[in-house]
């Protein structure tokens, strides 16, 4: 039995603690330091009378959980895939895991496009596994620059007669697949008819026409990796019930990816009930 944890804050620590000291094979994937890197000094949370800076606070988790026998792996998450098992997926390896825990932070905001909010679901979708197939024989845009953009991509890529990367001003960060055009300018709006997209409109006046664009902006965040497996979102959130549990059997999920308070005694807590949660689930199939 393993369980593996997307993420290495407060929430993806706490969960760790709880399956580890179980006896519960646990490893936890992080790109380092989440809303903590911003945290200059964290006051209010139980237990450190002269506050605590937030990357001291990361630091401090992530050697206790290793401390504990917590294998600690420090590659982003690209997708979720049914396989034989739920298996996660980075650039490089396949993880599959019997229990699953979401602790990936509050979601990354897409960039701030005319037009992007307004046609989500007419033709924006912020997921090439759920979305993709209606696109199949038609031209798809991906905005994004980063190793997750290509991910993306690189899927849709298999159904779209024609794929672009627009990355609004950015340098690739990854390593463009073969096949697809790049498209550096900067956004100025995206427009369409009635209720479909049709039109990217950058700064300097030229248009790009596209039938379906697809946003994929910074790293995976925690809806768009939850929509793949088809656990249930609110907006940005992950919807779990009392016990963390998503709606996908053996997957949980704690703290800032399930909205509330977005604070680190609460991200805790999730992270104690999901990973307590994500125990008893993993006795039950033994
Ligand atoms: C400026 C600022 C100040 C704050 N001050 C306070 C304060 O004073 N007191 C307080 O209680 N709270 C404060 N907070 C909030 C607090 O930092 C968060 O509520 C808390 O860190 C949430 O914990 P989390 O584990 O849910 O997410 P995070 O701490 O954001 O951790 C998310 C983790 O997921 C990893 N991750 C994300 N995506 C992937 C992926 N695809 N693959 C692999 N890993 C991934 C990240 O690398 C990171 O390790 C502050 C936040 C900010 C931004």
């Amino acid at each position: 039995m393993n369980a593996v944890i997307i993420g290495g804050g407060p929430a993806g620590v706490s969960a760790a603690l709880y399956l580890v000291r179980a006896g519960i094979d646990t490893t936890i994937f992080t790109m380092g330091p989440g809303a903590l890197a911003k945290a200059h000094k964290i006051e209010n949370y139980y237990g450190f009378p002269e506050g605590i800076g937030g990357q001291e606070l990361y630091e401090a988790g992530i050697a206790q959980a290793k401390s504990l026998g917590v294998k600690i792996v420090g590659e982003e998450i690209l997708g979720i895939a049914f396989e034989e098992k739920l298996t996660a997926l980075s650039k490089t390896g396949r993880y599959p895991a019997d229990a699953f825990v979401f602790a990936t932070g509050a979601s990354r905001l897409a960039p701030p496009i005319e037009g992007l909010k307004e046609f989500e679901g007419k033709g924006v979708s912020y997921c090439a596994t759920c979305d993709g197939y209606f696109y199949r024989g038609r031209k798809i845009a991906v905005i994004g620059y980063t190793e997750y953009a290509m991910s993306e991509l690189t899927e849709l890529m298999h159904l779209a007669a024609e794929s672009v990367l627009l990355t609004n001003g950015q340098l690739p960060e990854a390593e463009v697949p073969a096949g697809a055009f790049l498209n550096t300018k900067k956004i100025a709006r995206i427009s369409g008819e009635g209720r479909n997209i049709d039109t990217v409109t950058f700064e300097d006046g030229t248009e790009e026409k596209v039938d379906g664009i697809f946003v994929a902006w910074g790293s995976a965040g925690s809806a768009a990796l939850a929509k793949k497996i088809g656990a249930v979102t609110d907006g940005n959130n992950i919807v779990t019930d009392e016990e963390m549990a998503t709606n996908v059997p053996g997957v949980f999920a704690a703290g800032d990816c399930c909205g509330g308070l977005l604070q680190v005694a609460k991200a805790v807590r999730d992270g104690a009930v999901a990973g307590t949660s994500a125990v008893k689930y993993l006795r039950s199939l033994s």
